[in-house]
């Protein structure tokens, strides 16, 4: 018995003795990310005062932690290297004494025994050169004279929204823009400047154009692998940046000096007050769904493997085509992207977020983030792209994506349903749509009319993706025919039209604006599409140079009937609020669809002053055919509002006869007082 009770208590010591051990050479059974620890504070990155500035990590696995501060952005040793505390929930500290204003600083976390490379924090706010270390900043300094009195243009429904989309260099890299600050969030804020024809450029020809909201594509920081930001302004570099580096941090090469961390914050809010002032809105294209670096990002750097998803073989999944995606679902990193976002919000006065493959995220942490960020402000407005650019381990029934967008609390999503039915799939460069003459696409344009809602004059198994509305309401389709991704359409025009002419194509992308434009849901427009923009037949354009990209204001000049169309399509939608009504059972009420009985020629009604339209009757005709087409006119007294190019509201001239002759490739729009 003796040596039984013996040997027990051998056993039992062992065993102590082999986990004290193994906990002491880091070989216990690692935490599964589910397991670490949450922290909700507000508190993580820099709190800057005057007296003293604390700094907080979220670091669960880390074994320990350094805090280097420096004297710059990008060169020389640290001032000092001191040793973080971990406190609870995983969460690391520092408290520095006197005003650190101005210095810069790095983490560095060890874990395995190893120290990882130096990084800035996941939730830095100011960064220098190249986004390589953390800036210690007092953010009311950054504020332009006038900040605080700075407002959000009036909204009243989000279907008022008209969406402009633009790359912050395109709009005055050209020297014909006239603008000084070429290629500059400054460069978004000059008036009066012109093209050597005298025709307005810049935020001036934004304004003429009529659009609500600029969005506009990632102005975070991005990778220097992308745009060296330490490299002069003549050395030539572009890209979209879709490869974030620093989220919550403005990209330096938009600024006039990036070596100082504090000039891209404050003249990104002056571009921002600027367009506020002029009446526009400012929405942000944001990527959460990857980073651009995967073992060097900042995420991985502080909590490795944390932040993304991860196949069963434990290795990273790649929904996103871009070498990883991220992980939505888990706790702390839906907290990052709410908190991230609010800070935008909040900071910037940002109006909007367009969502980067937001079929990546998962659906609750899309609706948390809406209900956040429609607490500061109702009238914010977010979509995204319902889809995703690979297989994630997500299941599609938690997906954000599109055919989800009906659970969405108001966000809204992309109609690729609507773009493809207009010109041809963007994955075939050859195939037509239903402005250059391609049959069949009726149903399709359709749903796109109602905006993706329920209709019970659209038969859903003859739309060319989406089987079903996917839409609970027409604001949350976003509706357009091009952007930044593929073909301009005056490109893709031009591809899948060899043997049109121009006067031809000219049509064709007239009548695509005009659908856009009618339809119900929210309208998008690609920066440029109103003079017939053309990146020479690049496609995937994000890292051609500015030659490609830029938008090139003579155009306005050698098109300038084209211009007029989309602006005065424009005006008209805004003074018609019939094509855009808030909600799909108004819709259903007031939207007749008229039989046709031919091909490629599509016809409907408004009626009952809908929304409050002063017409009592709308009636809109779409002929994608190259010949003229009849459609018979319901009984009343009709005028004619827009007829091949000529838009007048007050009415063109009377239709006496029962019946309009619609000419080929060309929309008609008539109204009954
Ligand atoms: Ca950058």
């Amino acid at each position: 018995m003796r040596t039984i009770f013996l040997l027990s208590i051998l056993f039992v010591v062992v065993l102590l003795w082999t986990a004290c051990r193994s906990s002491k050479t880091g070989q216990v059974t690692p935490l599964t990310y589910d397991q670490y620890p949450f922290y909700g504070g507000n508190d993580l990155g820099i709190s800057w005062s005057a007296s003293g500035t604390v700094f907080k990590l979220w670091s669960p696995a880390a074994q320990a932690v350094r805090f280097h501060l420096y004297e710059n952005g990008s060169t020389g040793n640290p001032l000092r290297t001191l040793d973080m505390k971990k406190g609870k929930s995983g969460v690391w500290s520092i408290a520095l004494k006197g005003d650190m204003q101005g210095k810069y600083y790095t983490v560095q976390v060890q874990t395995g025994g190893k120290w990882l490379a130096e990084t800035p924090d996941p939730y830095a706010k100011a960064v220098g050169v190249n986004g390589q270390r953390g800036m210690i900043i007092d953010l009311s300094k950054t504020n332009p004279a006038g900040w605080n009195d700075d407002k959000r243009p009036s909204q009243a429904a989000f279907t008022d929204i008209i969406l402009y989309e633009l790359h912050v260099r395109d709009l005055s890299a050209h020297i014909n823009s006239g603008i000084k600050h070429r290629g500059k969030f400054l460069g978004l804020t000059e008036t009066g400047t012109h093209n050597v024809a005298g025709q307005r450029t810049g935020l001036d020809h934004l304004k003429e154009l009529g659009i609500t909201h600029l969005h506009l594509i990632p102005v975070f920081d991005y990778r220097s692998s992308s745009v060296d930001e330490s490299l002069p302004p003549q050395v030539p570099q572009y890209n979209w940046g879709y490869d974030p580096e620093n989220y919550n941090v403005p990209e330096g090469s938009y600024a006039t000096d990036a070596a100082d961390g504090a000039v891209r914050i404050r003249e990104f809010k002056q571009a921002i007050q600027t367009l506020h002032r002029n009446g526009i809105r400012v929405v942000m294209d944001v990527v959460y769904n990857h980073t651009g670096a995967t073992d060097e990002s900042v995420f991985n750097r502080v909590a490795p493997g944390y932040y993304y998803r991860q196949n069963a073989d434990g290795k990273y999944s790649n929904a996103s085509a871009c070498g990883n995606e991220t992980a939505s679902e888990r706790a702390m990193m839906r907290q990052y992207m709410i908190e991230s976002l609010k800070y935008w919000v909040q900071e910037y006065h940002i109006d909007g977020f367009r969502v980067d493959l937001m079929g990546i995220h998962d659906i609750e942490t899309m609706n948390r983030i809406s209900a956040e960020l429609h607490a500061i402000d109702p009238t914010i407005f977010i979509y995204g792209e319902g889809w995703t650019a690979g297989a994630s381990p997500l299941p599609d029934s938690l997906k954000a994506i599109k055919a989800n967008t009906h659970r969405l609390d108001r966000i809204a999503a992309f109609s690729d349903d609507f773009r493809d039915a207009l010109k041809g799939s963007v994955f075939n460069h050859e195939e037509r749509g239903f402005v250059s003459g391609r049959p069949g696409q009726e149903e399709s344009i359709k749903f796109g009319i109602v905006a993706s809602t329920k209709h019970p004059q659209v038969d859903y198994s003859k739309v060319n993706y989406s089987k079903a509305p996917w839409a609970k309401e027409p604001f949350q389709t976003i509706t357009y025919v091009d952007c930044h991704d593929n073909h301009t359409l005056w490109d893709r025009l031009a591809l899948s039209c060899p043997d049109a002419s121009e006067a031809e194509r000219i049509k064709m992308q007239e009548l695509a604006a005009a659908m856009v434009l009618t339809s119900q849901g929210v309208s998008f427009l690609h920066a440029g599409v109103e003079m017939l923009r053309s990146k020479q037949g690049v496609e995937n354009s994000f890292n051609s140079p500015d030659a490609i990209n830029q938008i090139d204001w003579s155009r306005k000049t050698q098109y300038a009937a084209v211009f007029d169309y989309f602006r005065d399509l424009i005006q008209l939608r805004k003074n018609h609020p019939a094509f855009r009504m808030p909600s799909a059972e108004m819709i259903r009420t007031h939207l007749k669809f008229l039989d046709t009985n031919a091909s490629n020629l599509l016809a409907y009604q408004i009626t009952g002053n809908a929304n409050g339209d002063a017409w009592k009757n709308i009636l809109v005709i779409f002929n994608g055919n190259p010949a003229a087409k009849t459609v018979q006119l319901p009984p009343g007294k009709w005028a004619v509002v827009l007829e091949g190019d000529v838009i007048n509201e007050k009415g063109i001239r009377e239709e006496t006869r029962s019946h309009a002759e619609v000419p080929g490739i060309s929309a008609m729009i008539l109204f009954e007082q």
